[in-house]
């Protein structure tokens, strides 16, 4: 069924949240929410979930927030194209996309950088229109994670209580949540965290986020690898 859309690609589970440093109103949310699917749920008296609003900074972890919902939830992760939407015919591919989506149910549909979407496009507003209408009413499990960085041109409309279960706003980390994306970073790269002074790189690194974080030991490995070796 994905095959046939061209504005729906499935995501690999590669993303837990124990990947994510930091964020952990963001983390705690969705564990709770974890069986959030389940017959279990529904029959005491929950609905099902509609989506989630992740508002932020770059290279944060709202990528990564998306991916790690669709892992913890164990359901499959659908992204979007919306830039291929807009290209076509976008209020028959959003259309033909729900119905997709749906069919699949339960699964995460996640909209990247959905400001883009909606807006400026001369059929904008229309889709636009109709994507808030089934986000209202939608009734299947397919749970929504639409990311933003620009919050000064998001319509206040799309933010209204009742579309999205909550939105969280993704900030740059805090010292704490520095040391833990570092150590995250390292861990991945087969390196003891122990064997570094990172507290001492977790407060030099103020204003950093999570990517440019990683960009560091990726940095210092190569500088490591050239000079012939192991990381410092
Ligand atoms: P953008 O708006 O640019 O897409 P984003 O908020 O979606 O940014 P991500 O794609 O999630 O950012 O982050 C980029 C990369 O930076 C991630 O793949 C990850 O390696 C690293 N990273 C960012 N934030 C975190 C974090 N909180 N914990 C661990 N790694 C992080």
């Amino acid at each position: 069924m994905l095959r046939k859309s061209r504005y729906l690609e499935f995501v690999p589970p590669d993303i837990g949240v124990g990947d994510i440093g930091g964020l952990g109103n963001l983390k705690e949310w969705l564990i709770q929410r974890s069986a959030a699917f389940s017959d279990k749920a529904r029959a005491y008296g929950l609905p099902e979930p509609k989506g989630l609003f992740l508002l932020g900074v770059q290279g944060c972890g709202k990528s990564l927030s998306a991916k790690a919902v669709a892992a913890l939830w164990q359901v499959p992760l659908l992204r979007l194209d919306v830039a291929a939407l807009f290209e076509g015919r976008a209020e028959e591919g959003l259309r033909d996309t729900i119905r997709i989506a749906e069919s699949l149910a339960p699964v995460v549909l996640w909209i990247d950088e959905i400001e883009k979407a909606f807006l400026g496009e001369a059929s904008g507003s229309r889709v636009f229109g109709s994507f808030l209408t089934w986000m209202q009413e939608k009734k299947a499990a397919v749970f929504v994670v639409a990311t933003a960085n620009e919050v000064r041109s998001l319509p206040p409309e799309l933010l209204r209580k009742g579309r999205f279960d909550e939105i969280f706003f993704v900030d740059l980390p805090n010292v704490h949540e520095r040391l833990e994306i570092l150590e995250i970073h390292l861990r991945h790269r087969s390196r003891d965290p122990e064997h570094f002074d990172l507290l001492a790189i977790a407060e030099e690194t103020e204003r950093h986020s999570g990517a440019e974080l990683e960009q560091i030991i990726v940095a210092a490995m190569f500088l490591s690898f050239a000079a012939g070796r192991d990381l410092q």
